[in-house]
């Protein structure tokens, strides 16, 4: 072997023992009574922060801008309309954008969790507890509830010191399990999702600026069908599913009833639970 890949191999087996000593997965993954599968619908109110953080020309500031202005509102009345507890990961910055639809997201019992301030962590530790204590401030205006999730790479002891639960970042595992910093000492449950299940790398054109070869435009029928055999799946297996949405994507009338049929679908079995992200992390932190 070349020296450059012996060291690859061994950065690699580093990263290994890192994942074994850090991801700790969950003795048993039990639901209520009742219940086989738990289904979170998690949705990244991005709007146009992410969109101007990339640098990116008008029409996709524009895109990201439908997102604050429909797409999100009809997200709310379709979860609303099926009973679904949503989770809207929520950037501070977008409490200032679009504050009546976080308002009412909160008002139909949906979950805000935080998704940074501005859709960054900072590397400075300064900064990065300050956007933190920035975003909670805002969410916690607008909805009367401090957050208890994230869906963001905020180092773990600062999460832990405020009062966080839950993260639901990256897919390392495809059932809950614990992450925990190098320490050891702050631990919380990852609810991990999977680009496979996320609709932006379904129906998301010219995503982040990409070049040709990374344009998606999908059937909905297509991507009903997909996610309907990743959900029986799961659902035969008593697994987990965290199907994560972006109000600028999923909100066009097309997505939306296509998530309708999906949603329908699922309700036709027996045992299928729609709780937010905040309901189902309390429920496995009480019983493992
Ligand atoms: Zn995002």
């Amino acid at each position: 072997m070349d020296n450059a890949l012996t060291q690859e191999i061994a950065e690699i087996s580093v990263a290994v023992k890192d994942y074994a000593a850090h991801h700790q997965r969950l003795e048993r993954l039990t639901y209520p009574p009742g219940i086989r599968l738990a289904v979170n619908f998690t949705a990244d109110f991005d709007a146009m922060l992410l969109r101007r953080l990339m640098n990116e020309p008008p029409m996709q500031l524009a895109k990201g801008e439908f997102g604050g202005r429909v797409g999100i509102w009809r997200l709310i009345e379709l979860f609303d309309s099926h009973g679904v507890k949503a989770t809207i990961f929520t950037p501070g910055r977008i409490c200032e954008l679009y504050p009546r639809a976080v308002q009412a997201a909160a008002r139909s019992g949906h979950e805000i969790a935080d998704h940074m301030w501005e859709h960054r962590v900072p590397k400075e530790p300064d900064m990065e507890r300050d956007h933190l204590h920035k975003t909670i401030a805002a969410l916690e205006r607008l909805t009367g509830k401090r957050p208890v999730g994230t869906r963001s790479n905020h180092s773990l002891p600062l999460l832990r010191d405020e009062g966080f639960i839950y993260v639901s970042e990256g897919s390392a595992d495809h059932l809950p399990y614990y992450v925990s910093d190098p320490t050891g000492s702050a631990r919380l449950l990852n609810l991990p999702f999977h680009f496979a299940i996320d609709d932006a790398m379904f129906f998301s054109f010219a995503w982040m600026g990409s070049g040709n070869a990374a344009q998606r435009i999908t059937d909905p029928d297509r991507v009903e069908e997909l996610w309907w055999d990743a959900f029986l799946h799961q659902y035969r297996q008593g697994g987990y599913l965290n199907i994560c949405l972006h109000p600028f994507v999923s909100g066009r009338a097309l997505r939306i009833a296509m998530l309708d049929r999906l949603i329908a679908r699922m309700k036709t079995l027996p045992g299928v639970w729609f709780p937010s992200c905040e309901e189902l992390a309390r429920h496995v932190l009480q019983t493992v």
